[in-house]
C-alpha cells in the first residue's frame, strides 16, 4: 500500500519535499471495518491550510501520517454488515492505494447513474460550495450582475452557471485565455477578465461589469477582491468563499480597506465554510444532480493519472494548471 504523508509543514508554497511517498503493510480488519479501494482521490486548495499548524476551522494534518481527503472508492472487503465488496463510495479516503474506515460518513454511489467523479465535483462538495455561497448568501436576482474569482475552477464554474439559470449577467475572473474561453463558449459567461494579462484590473471590471456589481463570488482575495469591491453596488452581496491568492504567503498582504465600500453601500459580506450547510447537503446534491441530467450545468474535470502524481495536482492548483475540479486517477473501476 502506498501512501503519501506530510512530512515537515510547509512555509510559503509547498514543495515535494513536505511529502513522502512510502510503501506500508495494510493491518487486518477488524469487526465493523472495511477495506476500501482507491479510485479518485481529489486535491483541494483548503488542504493547504490544514498543513500549517495555524488555528482554523478544521484540525492540521498530523505530521509523519496519511494525507486525507475526498476520495471515490471501491470496497473490496467488509466486515460491516452495512458494507458490501462492490459498493462504490465516496468519502475521506486517504492519499493512498487502500483505506481502512469504520464505514461512518462514507456514502453509496449508483455508477450507472453519472460518472463517479462527479461525487468529487459538481454534485460533491465544491458544488455545493458553489450552490450554497451563491444562493443563500449571494441571493443573485433576475438582471443582476454577478462576478466571480477563481471563475474557471470546480466552485467557480457551478457558481457562474448558477447564477445564468437565475437570469443575471455573470463575469468570470480567471488566469489564463483557454479557461476565459471555456466560460464564454461553453458555460454561456457573459464576460470575463484574464487578472494575468489585463494590465488594469479595475477598467476592466468597469467594461465588464457597466451596471457595476451586485454579488461578488470571492474565491481569490487579494488584489482581484480589492479591484472587484471598487464596483460594488448598493446593497450587494459578497460571498467570502475562499482566498487562495493568500494560502501561500508567509506574511498577511495589506490592501485597501473594504469596510468603507461595505457602509457606503450598505453591503454584506459573509464568510462560510460548506460545512455550515451539512443539514442541507443533500438538497444541493439532488438539484445540481437534476441539473446536470438536465443539460443545465455542465463541468469540467482535470484528472492526472496516478497517485504517485497526487502532490504535484494538489501544487498545480496554485499554478492554474486545472479547468474544472482537479481530481487524481488511482485505479480503475
Ligand atoms: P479551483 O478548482 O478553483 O482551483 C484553484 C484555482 O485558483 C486555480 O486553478 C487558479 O486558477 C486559481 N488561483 C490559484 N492561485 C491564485 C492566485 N494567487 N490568485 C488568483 N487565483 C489563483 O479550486 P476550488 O474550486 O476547489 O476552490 C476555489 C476556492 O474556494 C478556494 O479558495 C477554496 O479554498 C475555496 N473553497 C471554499 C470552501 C468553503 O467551504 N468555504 C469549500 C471549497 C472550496 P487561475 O488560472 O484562474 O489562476
Amino acid at each position: 500500500n502506498r501512501q503519501f504523508r506530510l512530512v515537515s509543514r510547509p512555509v510559503g508554497m509547498p514543495s515535494n519535499e513536505n511529502f513522502t511517498l512510502q510503501e506500508v503493510d495494510l493491518p487486518e480488519l477488524q469487526d465493523g471495518q472495511v477495506l476500501v479501494r482507491a479510485l479518485y482521490i481529489s486535491v483541494d486548495p483548503y488542504m493547504r491550510g490544514r498543513m500549517s499548524d495555524a488555528k482554523s476551522y478544521i484540525e492540521p494534518f498530523p505530521l509523519d501520517e496519511v494525507l486525507v481527503g475526498g476520495g471515490v472508492g471501491e470496497i473490496v472487503e467488509s466486515k460491516n454488515e452495512r458494507w458490501q465488496a462492490g459498493d462504490v463510495v465516496v468519502g475521506q479516503l486517504g492519499w493512498q492505494d487502500y483505506t481502512v474506515s469504520n464505514g461512518r460518513g462514507l456514502l453509496k454511489l449508483d455508477p450507472s447513474l453519472a460518472p463517479v467523479t462527479t461525487a468529487l465535483g459538481v454534485t460533491g462538495m465544491p458544488g455545493w460550495t458553489a450552490y450554497f455561497g451563491l444562493l443563500d448568501i449571494g441571493q443573485p436576482k433576475e438582471g443582476e450582475t454577478v462576478v466571480v474569482s477563481g471563475a474557471a475552477g470546480a466552485v467557480g464554474t457551478i457558481v457562474g452557471q448558477i447564477a445564468k439559470l437565475k437570469g443575471c449577467r455573470v463575469v468570470g475572473i480567471a488566469g489564463d485565455d483557454a479557461k476565459c474561453q471555456y466560460l464564454l463558449n461553453e458555460l454561456g459567461f457573459d464576460a470575463t477578465i484574464n487578472y494575468k494579462t489585463t494590465d488594469d484590473l479595475r477598467a476592466a471590471l468597469k467594461r465588464a461589469c457597466p451596471d457595476g456589481v451586485d454579488v461578488y463570488f470571492d474565491n481569490v482575495g487579494g488584489e482581484i477582491t480589492d479591484a472587484v469591491m471598487s464596483r460594488i453596488n448598493f446593497q450587494a452581496r459578497i460571498a467570502i468563499c475562499g482566498q487562495i491568492s493568500q494560502y501561500n504567503l508567509e506574511e498577511p498582504e495589506l490592501g485597501p480597506r473594504v469596510f468603507t465600500q461595505l457602509l457606503k453601500n450598505s453591503a454584506l459580506a459573509k464568510g462560510f465554510i460548506v460545512s455550515d450547510y451539512a443539514p442541507r447537503h443533500k438538497e444541493a446534491m439532488l438539484q445540481l444532480g437534476q441539473w446536470v441530467a438536465e443539460g443545465k450545468i455542465k463541468y469540467a474535470e482535470n484528472i492526472v493519472d496516478g497517485l504517485e502524481n497526487s502532490v504535484e495536482a494538489f501544487l498545480g492548483l496554485f499554478r492554474g494548471e486545472n479547468i474544472g475540479k482537479q481530481l487524481v486517477k488511482v485505479s480503475d473501476l
